[in-house]
């Protein structure tokens, strides 16, 4: 096992990292930016490095400064967390050029998902359902209205290189696809640097049902249920819960096999999230992800496996403590994004944190940095906090949410608290019965 591992990101994740390593007796080193020379992370680390400026590109995406600092503090790994440099394949490699581990999958899993395109038609070979789509990237305005006419309206067009949301088109007949076409492919560039775009049927009511997976050296995979992802605005999810309460045991069983079968074929090592949409009973795969995700804390409460921990164990080159039979999955959690921004334009709101309480008691899980006193800076990711709460069942999960996001106190900055207390109580959510649609209705976005 490492004796330091160096965590390349900040906020909760870093401290989730941290805790993990702590718990296993490894010595953590945090790396920093001038605007986060204050924060929790790097005062729970036991060694930390100023690696730069606020901006994100001198700081926490600066390959050279990261690897400066993992070579000055004589680390043996680095984790990445999520976001930042997690799902860069050329950090991934350089990591390892320079003889230290990175803890996540090789470089060339990591750019094989990262290239959507290639990732569906990976899949597709493996045998795994996908959204009806073109068949590779759309180079021409004949081919575009050809593709969606055979594929039929409404259609999206998405980025090859995507992520967050970003350079997602609708179309919903032939005046707008060109239009749609052109404006995803320039949102591409811009966003990040390729414009490469496809194409895919638009589905209508689709939920977002994702599978975690974990593959280790010797060949073992496993994966560890799904998760609901579905409240979204704006492509971006804001509340997660497993397992999904739309799914029954037998679709929930045969997600978990066609997860687990792709994944064995691509001999894939590390923590990895496939991603579907879910449709009148069918499952279509959109893409994977190739590191931890935000949402992962859940999974966590309802099937006891700590996934920093296994996600060091396999970089170590242990194999997973346990086997898919020895997994057992208990009750319901759901997860809360808090994010510094306004309930009603979901714009960020940095600022001063004048008073802090976060909820405790059975059953309640809080991933968060914050602490009174604390500035949220404005040049990061809004998530401030995840409020993770588990029950024996749906209902009491439910029950104690509520009660955990009446007591949750973050004042001095505007957050998403208040409405995630107005989507505890809506009778579609309490019910289970909502689509990726639902969120953007429910809060006034979309009619
Ligand atoms: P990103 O990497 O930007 O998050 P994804 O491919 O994971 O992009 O899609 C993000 C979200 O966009 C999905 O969870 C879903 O809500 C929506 N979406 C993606 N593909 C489709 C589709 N074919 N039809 C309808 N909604 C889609």
């Amino acid at each position: 096992m490492f004796d330091k591992v160096l965590i390349a990101n900040r906020g909760e994740i870093a401290l989730r990292i941290h805790r993990a390593c702590r718990e296993m007796g490894i010595s953590t080193v945090a790396v920093h930016s001038t605007a986060d020379a204050d924060a929790m992370h790097v005062r729970l680390a036991d060694e930390s490095v100023c690696i730069g400026p606020p901006a994100p590109k001198d700081s926490y995406l600066s390959m050279p400064a990261i690897l400066s600092a993992a070579i000055i503090t004589n680390a043996d790994a680095i984790h990445p967390g999520y976001g930042l440099l997690s799902e860069n394949a050329t950090f991934a490699a350089m990591v390892e050029e320079h003889g230290f581990t990175f803890i996540g999958p090789s470089s060339e899993h990591i750019r094989m998902m990262g290239d959507k395109i290639v990732a569906k038609e990976t899949m597709i070979a493996a045998g795994v359902p996908c959204v009806p789509g073109s068949a590779g990237s759309l180079e021409d305005p004949e081919t575009v209205r050809a593709t969606a006419k055979r594929i039929g309206y409404p259609v999206l067009i998405k980025a090859s290189g995507g992520g967050g949301g970003r350079g997602m088109k609708v179309a919903e007949d032939d005046s707008q696809v060109v239009e749609a076409y052109m404006s995803a492919r320039a949102e591409a560039k811009s966003a990040f640097g390729n414009d490469q775009v496809y194409m895919e049927k638009y589905l209508s009511h689709p939920r977002h049902i994702e599978v975690q997976i974990l593959g280790d050296a010797h060949g073992n995979v496993v994966h560890l249920g799904e998760r609901d992802c579905s409240l979204q605005r704006r492509h971006q999810k804001l509340l997660e819960e497993a397992p999904s309460p739309a799914l029954n045991p037998e679709a929930r069983a045969r997600i978990g096999k066609i997860a687990v079968n792709a994944i064995k074929q691509l001999g894939y090592l590390g923590a990895g999230t496939l991603e579907f949409l879910y449709q009148d009973g069918e499952f279509y795969f959109i893409e994977m992800n190739t590191r931890l995700q935000v949402e992962h804390p859940i999974t966590e409460m309802i099937s006891g496996v700590d996934i920093v921990r296994e996600q060091l164990r396999i970089a170590a080159g242990s194999p997973l403590s346990f086997k898919q039979d020895d997994i057992k999955f208990s009750g319901h959690a759901i997860e809360c994004r808090i994010n510094a921004e306004t309930s009603d334009t979901f714009t960020p709101a940095p600022g001063k944190v004048r008073d802090y309480h976060p909820p405790g008691g059975l059953g309640v899980r809080v991933d968060s940095a914050l602490y009174a006193g604390y500035t949220v800076p404005p040049y990061y990711d809004s998530l401030i906090s995840k409020l993770i709460v588990h029950g024996a069942t749906r209902n009491e999960c439910l029950m104690r949410l509520r009660r955990s996001l009446e007591e949750y106190v973050i004042a001095g900055v505007e957050t998403t608290i208040p409405l995630h207390r107005r989507l505890v109580n809506a009778p579609d959510f309490v019910n289970g019965e909502y689509d990726i649609h639902w969120l953007e209705r429910f809060v006034g976005l979309k009619k």
